[in-house]
């Protein structure tokens, strides 16, 4: 059976190239990067190398960049690392409600400790307006963490305008860049941002690394306390192996961007504008325009996105509903609510993400496959009426 893999958002593959940039730190090469031998200043300069080439993929100096055990941990870091370091007695943060699980539910820890947190709603495309967050601003305020790129609908936000708005008010601003990292160009310095949150594993390199960018002068409290790693920003003896394969992976993702970006493009609206040719009930959420290069989600009226995923899984193809990182979990993406779908639509969507190996025919099969799976469960829907057929393209 043919298998496609559509669900690079969630995680991909390890390139290659990663792999082998990996081996001799997983064998041979075990130093402590903290030893002051020559087995440990090996494995320190595989550590310095990595830095150098995550920093390029972001256009930040290396010492502004600290590695973590990845997304999840670089977003706690930032946002409680911010917040707690302010000498403020009230504090006040500001996010969006399409944040990633990593930076709402950190949100959400902060308010059970006594921070009041500002949810600024986004739009129908699924983009925050840089006038809401004016708005939520009080003298209290001492953190703003918008997302650069949903996860769920690839939409794009306007960091460089928000990061103005912080900037202005002496706000600390955080964005989490892990799905728009190796998709769109990014230059801290242009963007204006103060903290930034990266992970390995979206952009081809191992689970369990990411890093957190760090402007010069950004006060932040540590979450751990140990030995004096990461410029003291983070302890723990260093993830070598996997550190050099998350610069392996950010130096390829960085020499690839632009072709990737619209390879990946293309084969993306050739997908959308099939399927939506070819099947009733059928559309796309959020904006055609302002989302990331590799990124759909489509709704297909009168279905359950948990059965369509099995059903497309039992013919080889992965793809995930909105809720990417809750699968068992019955609630409707609280992305998807946030943009005003009501919830059976939401609960009836499917997310394609593309990656380095998806090819034209991926996007054949997936065309091939999907209507008649869609029809078939359709047929088992009691809100379900056969309309007449619909034109092929
Ligand atoms: C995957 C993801 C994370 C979490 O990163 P991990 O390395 O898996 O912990 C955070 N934010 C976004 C937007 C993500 O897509």
């Amino acid at each position: 059976m043919r298998r496609v893999y559509l669900d690079h958002n969630a995680t991909t593959p390890l390139a290659r190239e990663v792999v082998e940039a990996m081996m001799p730190y997983l064998t041979e090469e075990y130093g402590n990067a903290s030893s002051i031998h020559s087995v440990g200043q090996r494995a320190r300069a595989g550590v310095e190398q990595a830095r150098a080439q995550v920093a390029a993929l972001i256009g930040a100096r290396e010492k502004d960049v600290i590695f973590t055990s990845g997304g999840t941990e670089a977003d706690n870091l930032a946002i409680r690392g911010a917040v707690g370091a302010s000498a403020k007695s009230a504090k006040h943060v500001i996010t969006s409600t399409i944040e990633h699980h990593a930076v709402l539910n950190t949100c959400q820890a902060l308010e059970a400790e006594g921070v009041r947190v500002t949810y600024v709603s986004v739009n129908r495309a699924g983009v925050v307006d840089p006038e809401d967050v004016r708005r939520a601003l009080t003298p209290d305020t001492v953190l703003i963490t918008i997302m650069q790129a949903n996860n769920e609908l690839g939409s794009v936000q306007p960091i460089a305008e928000i990061a103005r708005l912080a900037r202005a008010h002496k706000v600390a601003f955080h964005t989490d860049a892990v799905q728009s990292a190796g998709k769109l160009p990014i230059r801290v310095e242009e963007l204006g941002v103060d903290l930034l949150s990266l992970s390995a594993h979206k952009i081809y390199g191992p689970k369990g690394v990411g890093a957190l960018y760090i402007r010069r002068g950004t006060r932040l409290k540590p979450l751990m306390f140990g030995g004096h790693h990461e410029r003291d920003r983070r302890p723990g003896t260093e993830n070598v192996a996997g550190i050099v394969g998350f610069g392996k992976a950010a130096e390829l993702a960085r020499l690839h961007l632009e072709e990737e970006a619209k390879r990946l493009a293309a084969l993306r609206d050739e997908l959308e504008r099939r399927l939506l040719a070819r099947i009733p009930h059928t559309g796309l959420n959020g904006d055609p325009a302002r989302r990331t290069p590799n990124t759909t989600n489509l709704y297909f009226d009168f279905i359950e996105g948990e059965p369509l995923v099995i059903a497309l899984d039992l013919k080889g193809i992965a793809c995930s509903t909105g809720a990417a990182c809750s699968s068992g979990a019955v609630e409707p993406s609280h992305v998807l609510t946030a943009i005003g779908l009501p919830p059976e639509r939401a609960r009836a969507s499917l997310r394609f993400s593309f990656g380095r190996a998806n090819t034209a025919a991926d996007v054949d099969y997936v065309v091939e496959v999907l209507p008649g799976v869609v029809e078939h469960l359709r047929e088992l829907s009691p809100l379900y009426k056969k309309p007449a057929p619909a034109t092929a393209d």
